[in-house]
């Protein structure tokens, strides 16, 4: 019997509402509802997407749900194909979204295994991302994260003066003497956190400003693809437009993406006769960006420049109390005071110590006793005390095959440097919070769907091939060393 579309894709929508459960209405609105189906044919499902982002998450993180899904509404053979178009605009222009564009085409199929590829023919309907002429205000996803708010950001002597002022600038946006704010700090002590956080309050306080959190990353990639589409001026035109703009990790930019950051720049002049607000965070005081450019740096000290410390034991002890109590998890305190006292470089380890320790007990089946965490942190101290970045996962990955480290960015595809760069993706896959359109640009340049399939690829070849198993395996250890 036929069915259509329409009515399979409703099932769909039934089974996995019920499988994510009344808990997950939020995600289910946000992942699946804007989903339009758009054709059936030999037990193909094709869903149209409105982004390469969209499309991303999805086959991230839904896809055993997905695939369980139309397996049972299509039968063993069901297959899902997706169509990535982007939203349009009242006027009927593309509008504008801040995902980062690959602007490539994607030939690239997934692994047979998994029933879903991207709709290659469709690649003509990426729209510019940036191009909305004629429109003033945009409506646009923000980016934020709506789990790093102000509410659970704890306040301690660390971070008071940063809270504070991001608290200010979120009241007022623009109209401050903090503009731009800049909050610097080493790795893992909230910077992402506190700017997040300001930018919810902003939008919460002033729903009629258009707030958009970018990483320097994403920033320098969007210009660069511009700049290869030629669309510059609508890339400067579309940051024009903002009134909060927050951008996350400025270190990132030193010593290179002169271009990049030139436009920063002159965006950066705009917004501030704009009175809109700039939110900028680097991992260095302004003294130490001695790499960047020097105009850009000198207009740093236009704002405000406020510091996150490590906390001190008392904070920490707040911060773990926090967290286990937003996941409801009960903790002896004798215990939490141990984590506290023994952890004590920066938040993020702090909480990766709880999390292995809630794990352990749960995996084990064991309370969690001082015993326990001391024995997990004494181990856990030993091999966290680094932030693994894609191009160390380059070094290492090159030094172990003994191949030159700009190998991995060329466009060869002997054999050995395309298992190179495809451990080196998938390492940094595993090992960073890198996105794959960040991962596959570092890369080689390679687009998203390159890098899902090569995470794809070593998985299994280290399931199935005794030689890439010891790589794997090997090469784990050498990341910890
Ligand atoms: P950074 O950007 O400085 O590297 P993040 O903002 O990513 O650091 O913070 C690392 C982790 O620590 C995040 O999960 C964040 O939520 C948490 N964190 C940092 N500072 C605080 C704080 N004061 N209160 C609660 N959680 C915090
Ligand atoms: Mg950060």
């Amino acid at each position: 019997m036929a069915q259509d579309y329409k009515t399979v894709w409703a099932n769909c929508l039934e089974i996995i509402k019920d499988n994510l459960g009344k808990d997950n209405e939020k995600i289910f609105k946000i992942w699946f509802e804007p989903i339009v189906p758009v054709q059936l044919e030999d037990s193909v499902l094709t869903i149209q997407v409105p982004s390469l982002f969209f499309y991303e998450w999805l086959e991230e993180h839904f896809i055993d749900l997905l695939k369980r899904t139309i397996r049972l509404q299509l039968g063993p053979n069901g297959m899902l194909k997706y169509s990535i178009v982007m939203d349009q605009s009242i006027s009927g222009n593309p509008i504008v979204t801040n995902i980062p564009s690959t602007g490539k085409q994607h030939t690239q199929n997934s692994p047979k295994d998994i029933p879903i590829n991207i709709n290659s023919e469709n690649a003509s309907e990426y729209p510019n991302p940036f191009v909305i002429p004629g429109i003033k205000k945009v409506r646009i996803n923000s980016q934020l994260s709506d789990k790093k708010t102000f509410e659970n950001f704890v306040e301690g002597d660390c971070n008071r003066l940063a809270r504070a002022a991001g608290y200010a600038v979120a009241e007022n946006p623009g109209t401050t003497a903090f503009n731009p704010l800049l909050l610097h700090s080493s790795v893992g002590l909230g910077k992402t956190h506190l700017a997040n956080a300001i930018g919810l309050k902003t939008k919460e306080l002033h729903p009629d400003k258009t707030v958009l959190y970018v990483s320097s990353e994403q920033f320098a990639q969007q210009y660069a693809e511009a700049g290869k589409n030629k669309t510059i001026n609508d890339f400067i035109h579309f940051y024009e437009m903002i009134d909060v703009l927050i951008v996350d990790d400025i270190q990132f930019w030193e010593n290179k993406f002169t271009g990049t950051q030139d436009a920063f720049f002159h965006i950066f002049n705009y917004l501030h006769q704009h009175n809109c607000q700039i939110i900028i965070t680097s991992d260095k005081a302004p003294s130490e960006m001695r790499d960047l450019n020097p105009r850009l740096l000198s207009r740093m000290k236009w704002g405000l420049a406020a510091d996150l410390q490590i906390p001190d034991v008392e904070t920490r002890i707040k911060i773990l109390q926090q967290k286990l109590s937003n996941d409801g998890i009960e903790m002896p305190y004798d215990v939490i005071e141990y984590i506290a006292y023994n952890i004590n470089t920066n938040v993020r380890e702090l909480e990766g110590a709880l999390v292995s320790l809630i794990a352990q007990s749960s995996l084990n089946k064991k309370q969690i006793t001082l015993d326990l965490a001391k024995q997990m942190i004494d181990k856990f101290v030993k091999n966290t005390s680094r932030e693994i970045t894609i191009e160390y996962i380059q070094k290492v990955v090159c030094d172990y095959f003994n191949l030159p480290i700009e190998s991995i960015q060329s466009r060869t595809r002997k054999r050995e440097i395309v298992q190179a760069r495809q451990l080196t993706m998938y390492f940094a896959k595993k090992m960073t919070k890198s996105s794959l359109a960040i991962i596959g640009w570092q890369c080689g340049n390679k687009d998203h769907a390159t890098v899902l399939h090569a995470c794809k690829t070593i998985a299994n070849l280290s399931e199935t091939d005794k030689q890439f198993h010891y790589w794997v395996e090997d090469l784990e250890k050498k990341f910890k060393e």
